[in-house]
Order: C-alpha cells, then structure tokens, then sequence
C-alpha cells in the first residue's frame, strides 16, 4: 500500500500521551500537516512527571522489559534506546503480616503460605496460562472461573483473589480470563526464563526525558504542539471536514481527526456520532488509580514490587523505584510508589490528599517495622480516573469501532488494546497498527473519491 497520501491533508491528533504522539509522528513521516493538542500544560498523559523537592519523576512508576520491542523501536528513533539501563531486579510478597522474597525457584518453594500441592497448581497455573494462545477463548470465562478451576480453591483464595482485588476491586467479577492471561504473558516475558531473574529498564531522567526529546523531534518535523488545548466539541462541517471547537472561541477545521482520549470522553466531545457508537464509547467501564510517590531517606524493602495479598492493606502494591533507578538521579533518596487501582465510578478518586498521605503512611507503618514517617522527605498524590478499560466477557466484540460514522474523524484509543495489558509498548504497537491497517486505508478511499 502506498505510504503517499494523493494530497498533504490536515490533521488532529487529539491527546499529547505516548499514542497521540507516535500517531502525530507517524503521520508527519507520511507527508501528512498534522497538529497535536493537549488538555493539560505539559505533554506525556499518564507518562508525565511530578516534582518531588527537587526531584523530577514519573507521577506514575514506569519500568520498560527488554521484550518491549515496539517502545524500544521509537526509543531508537529518538536515540535514547542505547541509553537505557537494564537491572535485575527482586519481587517480594507481603502476606499474613510477613514480608517474603519471591525471586526465584528456591524462594517459591518455600513460600509458607502454601502448601507444596498449592505451590505446584500455581506454577503451573502461571505456565500453562503464558502458553495459551487463543485469548478470543480466554474472553467467554469469568477470570475467578478460569483461576479456580486452575489453580484450586486454596490458592485462589489465598493468592489470586488478593491480587485480582487489588489490581482491579469488586470489578474483578466482571472481568475475563484474557486479563490475567495478558498480565502473565507480560511478566513471564519479563523473567529470562521461568521464574528466574527480571531484568527491568529505564531511560534515565525518566519518561520526562523521552517526552521532552519526542516533542522535540516532531517539532524539528513540523508537527504543530498545542498543549493547554482541550477539545469541547467536534462537529461535521457542511463544506466537508470537521470544526473542532477548543473553547474560548478557538474554533479551527481539520480534513481528519483521531481522538485517543478515553472513550466516554469522546462520546461527550461528538454529539453528532450514531446512538450505536455512544453505546459502545460510553459502555467502556475503566479503572482508574490513585497513586503515592514520595522519596524517603531510607529505602523500604529490597524488591521493585511487593505484592500484597493482605486484605486490610489498603494498596495494591509497594514499588521500590529506586531498586531500579540510580539514586543519583533521585538526590539520593529512595523512591517509593503506593498505587490503589479503583473502579473510575469508585469515591475514593475524590479522597482528599490528606486523608490518602495518613492512611498509606499508618499502613506502612504496620507492614514495615523500621518504616518511619520521619524518612518521608517529599510526598505527592497523583490520580488518574481513566488508566484502563476493563477486559469484560465479550470484550473485543464489544468495542467502539475506530472508523466513525462522522467521515475523517476516528477514535482509536487504549480501549482498543485487546489482546495485551495497558503499557506503553502495548500502545506503540497500537498506534502503529491500527494507524497501517485501519485509518490510512480509510483516508486513501476518502481522499481519492
Ligand atoms: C500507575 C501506572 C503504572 C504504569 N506502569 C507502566 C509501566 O511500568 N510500563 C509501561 O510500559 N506502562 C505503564 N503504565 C501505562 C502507560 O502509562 C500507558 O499505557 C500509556 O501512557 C498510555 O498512553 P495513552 O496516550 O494511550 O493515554 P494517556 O497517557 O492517558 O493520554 C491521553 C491524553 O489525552 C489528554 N486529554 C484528555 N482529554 C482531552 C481533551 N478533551 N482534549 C485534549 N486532550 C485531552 C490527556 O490529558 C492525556 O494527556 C502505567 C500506568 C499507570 C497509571
């Protein structure tokens, strides 16, 4: 298929997170007059940084795996793969009160809150999973369903049921087996083999570099870069192509629009689009987090993760970023994350940060016995209602489709990760994808009509 459209045609990309920017890059590499804009001040959505004191990081953890083929692709065109620093790291559990390393083959057989028959169901619950290829199965089974029947019920309940809860509360009940399938393959590919060692990544100065140079780069190829711009409303013109309203009076037509904002979101911005294609954006159900990060004076726990299978611990995970990122580039400190994923319909977004700081600090005071509020030297909440759409049964049968009804606009967003967990090389590769096979083709029909 050509890569020349007949004509430079004008486009929005609407969202400055990874999968606005490497649609905007794509297109500006196919000829095409593109513009990217961004609600928010600064550009990178869930991959932009806080200030922590003097400390510039990530507002959520972000590690890159070496199987991460797709980002580190993009990395390489924005020279910095060559930069990133690899690092075998450690998980532990937290569970009945104690803290266990869970690192290796050793270390998984003697874990003590299962029993040896337990122990083998899991590993082999986890090795058989990370084979399976046909997730379109994995979709028509309740994940609950799929892990009993895997694993037992002693290590559901001790094990799995603790996990599924955190990562995704009461909503695991609706969500599908390709969920966990997906979450395995991810962190199976992640171990050099079986449960070995894990190399994590990252570019150092974080993903605030890599934005600051991808931003960069599309400049330096003409890509035009609104941040402060969010979309109120996209309408159909009668002369052909849409106005895209951005408030204050600034309204400015385009020949194409893709919006990779959440999907409800973008069912509020069309009014226009069909009954149908309202159901299915707004049907999307997302889970959202509320994350701590804070640097400490004193690390924490030797692991990247902890997992946390204790249901009075209100957190999904304790992430030791600083296990895997130079403290040299931290002031010294370490850097400690305390995500909760919540329903996006969930209160506890809203919570105050104050009430969020007391309650993290009180719990890991009793998990950690030499954790002292006294080694928080910065701390900062961080939320985010819309990180990922949640694998329903049916799911992929379900999605909004990405070619709209409203000609030249489409909707292609992380809602669209079907067959893999939410991360940035998942989102590369969508892009990517669904840019190739989907979008240009429909733009070629329309450009030469
Ligand atoms: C806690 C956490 C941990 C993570 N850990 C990892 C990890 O270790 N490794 C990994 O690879 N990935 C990780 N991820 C996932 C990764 O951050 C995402 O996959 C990726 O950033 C998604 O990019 P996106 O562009 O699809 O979405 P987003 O980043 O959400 O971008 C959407 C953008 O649209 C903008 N927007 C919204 N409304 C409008 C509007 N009306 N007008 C204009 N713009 C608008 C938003 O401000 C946002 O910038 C993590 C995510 C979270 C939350």
């Amino acid at each position: 298929m050509s890569q020349n459209a007949p004509e430079k045609s004008k486009w929005l990309v609407v969202g400055g997170g990874m999968a606005g920017l490497t649609l905007a890059h794509r297109l500006s590499q196919r000829g095409q007059e593109v513009s990217v804009c961004e609600a928010a001040p600064s550009f990178g959505g869930l991959t932009s940084a806080c200030s922590l004191g003097d400390v510039v990081w990530d507002r959520f953890y972000h590690v890159t795996l070496l199987s991460d083929s797709h980002l580190r692709g993009l990395l390489n065109e924005l020279d910095l793969e060559h930069e990133i620093r690899w690092v075998t790291t450690k998980t532990g559990f937290f569970s009945g009160g104690r803290l266990y390393s869970m690192s290796n083959s050793w270390e998984f057989l003697n874990f003590p809150p299962l029993t040896l028959i337990e122990k083998l169901r899991l590993g082999g619950t986890i090795f058989y999973t990370s084979k399976l290829r046909n997730w379109r199965r994995l979709e028509q089974i309740h994940v609950a369903d799929f892990l009993k029947r895997l694993s037992g019920k002693g290590t559901f309940e001790k094990i799995w049921l603790p996990l599924l809860r955190a990562k995704l509360g009461e909503t695991y009940q609706k969500a599908s087996a390709a969920f966990i399938w997906s979450y395995i393959s991810r962190m199976y590919k992640a171990r050099r083999s079986g449960i070995k060692t894990e190399m994590f990544g990252y570019v150092p100065g974080g993903y605030a570099r890599i934005i600051d140079r991808f931003v960069e780069t599309l400049r330096g190829n003409g890509v035009r870069l609104l941040s402060s711009h969010g979309v109120q409303s996209i309408t159909q013109c009668e002369a052909g192509g849409l106005d895209v309203d951005f408030g204050a009076g600034r309204i400015e037509r385009f020949d194409n629009v893709i919006s990779t904002i959440p999907s409800p979101i973008i069912s509020q911005h069309c009014p226009e689009l069909t009954e149908d294609e309202h159901q299915r954006l707004q049907g999307v159900e997302y889970i959202g987090v509320v994350c701590a990060s804070m640097l400490l004076s004193e690390s924490i726990s030797p692991y990247y993760v902890t997992n946390i299978t204790d249901d009075w611990v209100p957190l999904t995970a304790v992430i030791e970023m600083s296990t895997i990122v130079d403290r040299k580039e931290l002031g010294g400190h370490a850097l400690v994350y305390l995500p909760k994923y919540l329903p996006d319909s969930d209160l506890g977004l809203q919570e105050p940060d104050a009430e969020i700081q007391d309650r993290f600090l009180s719990t890991l005071e009793k998990m950690y016995s030499h954790f002292s509020r006294d080694h928080v030297k910065a701390f900062q909440i961080s939320r985010a209602k819309h990180v990922m759409a949640l694998p329903t049964i049916d799911y992929s049968q379900k999605l909004p489709p990405i070619v709209t009804s409203l000609p030249g606009f489409y909707a292609l967003n992380g809602a669209h990760i079907t067959k893999g967990n939410l991360n940035v090389n998942e989102t590369i590769d969508l892009a990517d994808e669904k840019l190739n096979d989907v979008v240009w083709p429909d733009f070629l029909v329309r450009a030469t009509k």
